[in-house]
């Protein structure tokens, strides 16, 4: 049998039956890894002789991978950047230390976008990952490498984070679930910053089934992150549903304008005539001030970004330079940040840096802040008579690698349906929903605050009806 094809629910069946051992399903993912991810480049960093501190924990003997942003005991951390080359953080992230204490165990560090900045992968300092289901396109980003290992059995899921799309839009172009939550669901202490106000963490899995098991692991407070919620951590995986019955499903008019492509508009009609038919009272809603949330967002999160970005001066890590090669201190800060940042994150700095400035702080980040009101505001009219809001991820499939990364404008665009729920904090998956040319497409669900327990339960009534999930590329 290959273990590998196996989602969490099966090979967690798999070791309790006693059918196969930790250490031969681990051996096994190894080997896909070393024959497949040449092709993929999902990996930044392959662990040896990794095994479970916890095998008989909820997650006991299943093998994962984190984003290359999770800070992991022993592992180099790189967040894909020069800057942060040769760092090995002597602590976990609270996300990592959850997972490890429930079992599961590591196989490595997954490729970024530089920072989680992009949409593509392609900013990455270190590699290109290919989508599994067409080596010539991007797998999305900035969570491509958790897109792809998962989508390409490289492991049974994956850490990411979803800071204005980077969990829902690599899943829905490489056909996988992606579970962004409410932001402070998860804890964010010790995952690398981009725009704190955003980052949330989240996995990528093979199923909504499997997503809300991870879910129960890594919910909850964190005396280390103010910003969690209280809110209590449901049973995800005991409230799934297979209908739809009494459930009211908005589907917003903004979401399919103009530049939608055609062939993804199809899927998202035909998922949401399948929610229809699971029983759901599908209403047409409106979030009028969709159409500025990528400016918005590109303001507020660039904001962030540039202050976040300021910590990182290349002394202890990174391509340091020679005390000789300069004449002072801000000389060296200066040659260690150009040598060490990427082309995408030099333009945050500067974007963040002009958007903070005196006299244009008011004109555009508070500007930017009341607009992300406004657009927090459309959900919760919308939600005072709708139970869920059904959208697509993303305008197009996946595209080619090299299309969009010269033209930054373009990039930025893929965030058109996704930038929204960021702005808002409230949780939304992306679920396998069909194909388009032979390319995944997946259909965006998005629910009020710390809703998780209706989101999941109605995203899994979907795949309970449909088996887009099932689909496995062939590589
Ligand atoms: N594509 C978006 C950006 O480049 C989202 C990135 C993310 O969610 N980390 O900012």
């Amino acid at each position: 049998m290959d273990l590998t094809s196996l989602n969490l629910v099966e090979t967690k069946k798999l070791l309790a039956d006693k059918k196969a051992s930790e250490s031969e399903i681990v051996a096994d993912y190894m080997q896909r890894i070393a024959d497949l991810d040449p092709k993929i480049d999902s990996f930044l960093f392959v662990a040896q002789d990794t095994k479970s501190e916890n095998p008989s924990g909820e997650l006991g003997g299943i093998p994962i991978a984190h984003k290359d942003v999770f800070d992991t005991i022993g592992m180099p951390t790189t967040a894909a950047s020069k800057i942060l080359e040769g760092y090995t953080p002597e602590f976990d992230a609270t996300s990592v230390a959850k997972l490890k204490e429930a079992g599961a165990v590591s196989l490595g560090k997954l490729n970024t976008d530089e920072f989680t900045m992009g949409a593509s992968t392609e900013t990455s300092a270190f590699k290109q990952t290919k989508n599994p289901w067409d080596l010539k396109r991007v797998p999305g980003g900035s969570s491509g490498g958790s897109a792809a290992a998962v989508a390409a059995d490289l492991c049974v899921f994956a850490t990411a984070t979803d800071t204005g799309g980077s969990i829902r839009q690599p899943s829905s172009f490489c056909g996988v679930t992606g579970l962004k939550p409410t932001y402070g669901r998860i804890s964010r202490y010790g995952v690398i910053s981009m725009a704190s106000s955003l980052d949330t963490i989240g996995v990528i899995t093979k199923s909504v089934e499997d997503a809300a098991i991870a879910l129960e692991v890594l919910a909850g407070q964190d005396s280390h992150d103010a910003t969690t919620g209280k809110a209590k951590v449901e049973q995800y995986s005991k409230n799934l549903k297979t209908d739809l019955k009494g459930l009211k499903i908005g589907v917003a008019k903004e979401y399919f304008v103009e530049g939608l492509d055609a062939g993804v508009e199809k899927v998202i009609r035909a998922a949401i005539d399948e929610l229809k038919k699971l029983g759901a009272e599908i209403t047409e809603i409106s979030l009028p001030h969709t159409e500025f949330a990528v400016p918005t967002y590109y303001v507020v999160a660039s904001s962030e970004i540039s202050a976040n970005m300021a910590r990182f001066d290349g002394v202890r890590y990174g391509p340091t330079v020679k005390n000789e090669e300069v004449e002072n201190l801000v000389e060296m800060y200066f040659e260690n940040r150009t040598r060490g940042f990427g082309d995408e994150v030099k333009r945050r700095i500067m974007l963040g840096t002009f958007a903070l400035s005196a006299g244009y702080a008011d004109k555009f980040y508070k500007k930017a802040l009341q607009v992300r009101t406004l657009i927090k505001k459309d959900f919760d009219e919308a939600f005072k008579d709708i139970d869920l809001i059904a959208a697509p991820v993303a305008p197009t499939t996946a595209f080619k690698l090299g299309e969009k990364i010269n033209d930054p404008v373009q990039m930025y665009l893929a965030d058109i349906f996704t930038a929204p729920a960021s702005l808002a904090g409230v949780p939304a998956i992306s679920v396998p929903a069909g194909f388009s040319e032979k390319l995944p497409v997946g259909l965006q669900l998005i629910a009020p605050q710390f809703a998780e327990a209706r989101l999941l339960g109605s995203a899994h009534a979907f795949q309970s009806a449909t088996d887009y999930h099932l689909k496995k590329p062939q590589i």
